[in-house]
């Protein structure tokens, strides 16, 4: 087994990605601007705000984060995107999801001007998707693309099991599989909560693609010899042990999954570092675009 390093690969793009705002930089342009709105105090979420925007630091790109109370209007929530759509300093934004049950998600995803739709979920980005049609791919489904060209791994005429149908990975990710390029050509099944006979069908992937979010779902018996695995999951599963009080899991049994697999993706270290490096692509795309 070997492993698909996703952190040291997002270290690899965010150097890429720096070095290019850099020289950027000393040509007197401004650099790239990323902007993040989030809606309440959801300890998830405020995590993976933090994050985007020390990712932003890192490489060298200017970030905003707008923060509303949980009790915001719908209202004020889409003036703010009519704001940032008109802000010709942002280059992209993205709203942190999910949002409070007040506010209409697609209401707020179909008001972010495509051009900055970095998330790539509105519905124009998804249609280009569809079509093969350059656009912002949204950043999990990306990344593991991106994961699975640095490392060579051969998806041409394998047969792809994606477990999951969501419209920020599991679908995309079937897209992107199912697409005439490299990584791609596979054949894809996309499986879900009504797919009969689960574990025979994922025991036939050459390469499984694990985004449910049920922790350890995936046992060895369902995956064949030889299979690439990527694990989406994330879980946070209590745990006194850590100073956090969690630990993350995905939804792959690692260890017994690991003898089976030619090359699996680690929780944390895998696709989650590369979701991250992914949006820095999208943001820098959406600049240069501009
Ligand atoms: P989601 O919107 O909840 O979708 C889950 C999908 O899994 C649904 O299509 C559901 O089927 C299917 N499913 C649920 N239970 C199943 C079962 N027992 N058998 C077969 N299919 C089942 O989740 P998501 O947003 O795609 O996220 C999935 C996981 O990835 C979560 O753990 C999330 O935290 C993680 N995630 C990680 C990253 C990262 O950067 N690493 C990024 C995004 C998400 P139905 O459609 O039939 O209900």
């Amino acid at each position: 087994m070997q492993i698909l390093d996703g952190k040291s690969c997002s270290e690899q793009i965010r150097q890429e990605i720096a070095d290019q705002v850099s020289q950027l930089k000393s040509k007197g342009r401004r650099p790239p601007h990323l902007a993040a709105i989030l809606v309440g105090d959801d300890g998830a979420s405020e995590t993976y705000v933090a994050n985007k925007v020390k990712d932003c630091q890192q490489v060298g790109f200017e970030s905003s984060l707008i923060r509303f109370d949980k009790s915001v209007s719908e209202a004020e929530l889409l003036a703010k995107i009519e704001e940032l759509n008109a802000n010709e300093a942002v280059d992209g934004f993205i709203v942190q999801l999910p949002l409070p049950d007040h506010i209409d998600e697609h209401k707020v995803t179909v008001s972010i001007d495509p051009r900055k739709d970095v998330d790539g979920f509105c519905p124009e980005n998804v249609g280009n998707l569809c079509l093969g049609l350059p656009t912002f791919v949204s950043a999990t489904p990306n990344g593991i693309m991106e994961l699975l060209a640095r490392y060579n791994i051969e998806t041409e005429g394998k047969h792809c099991v994606v477990l999951g149908r969501s419209n920020i990975v599991g679908t995309p990710m079937a897209i992107l599989m199912s697409r005439n390029t490299n990584p791609g050509n596979s054949t894809v099944t996309l499986a879900h909560s009504r797919t009969k006979n689960l574990k025979a069908l994922c025991a036939e992937a050459d390469i499984l693609v694990a985004a449910i979010g049920k922790p350890e779902f995936v046992s060895a018996d369902m995956v064949k010899q030889g299979a690439v695995v990527i694990d989406v999951g994330i879980t946070r599963l209590a745990d006194d042990s850590r100073a956090s009080g969690f630990r993350l899991v995905g939804d792959v049994q690692f260890d017994s999954v690991a003898e089976k697999a030619a090359w699996i993706t680690p929780v944390p270290g895998g696709v989650g570092p590369m979701t991250r490096a992914s949006l820095l692509q999208n943001t820098l795309k959406a600049y240069l675009r501009n």
